[in-house]
């Protein structure tokens, strides 16, 4: 980035006007806002159906129990396959990882806790 454009977005970020821009919507007019969240309730939505089909649309690893093996896994079509991983076959159990929190899993085989790290 040029060092001119960086110091204009440095000064213009520090300016508390700017600042309340930003938190209006950074300056967008309703009806943009409108469109955009408009748009976020409709990805919501199809992530929420691509989810109910079976599809893996988390934003977070795939787990795995240190326990018993059980993992989670996506073939070429986006379907979460949830398998012991030494198991050759590859099929899908139907057994899911319970979600606790944002980071904590529990195994649906053995009950252990999975912890995932927290992107954030
Ligand atoms: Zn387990």
């Amino acid at each position: 980035m040029l060092p001119r454009l960086r110091k204009r977005m440095a000064k213009s970020a520090a300016n508390p006007a700017r600042i309340e821009v930003l938190k209006r919507g950074g300056g967008m007019k309703k009806d943009d806002m409108e469109n955009l969240y408009s748009a976020v309730r409709t990805l919501q939505e199809a992530k929420r159906q691509a989810r109910e089909l079976g599809m893996f649309v988390e934003e977070r690893d795939l787990l795995e129990c240190p326990a018993c093996g059980l993992w989670e896994d996506v073939n070429c079509e986006g379907m979460l396959l949830v398998y012991q991983k030494d198991d050759p076959s590859q099929v899908d159990s139907g057994l899911r990882f319970r979600e606790v929190d944002g980071t904590h899993f529990v195994c649906p085989a053995c009950g252990a806790t999975v912890t995932v790290e927290d992107k954030d």
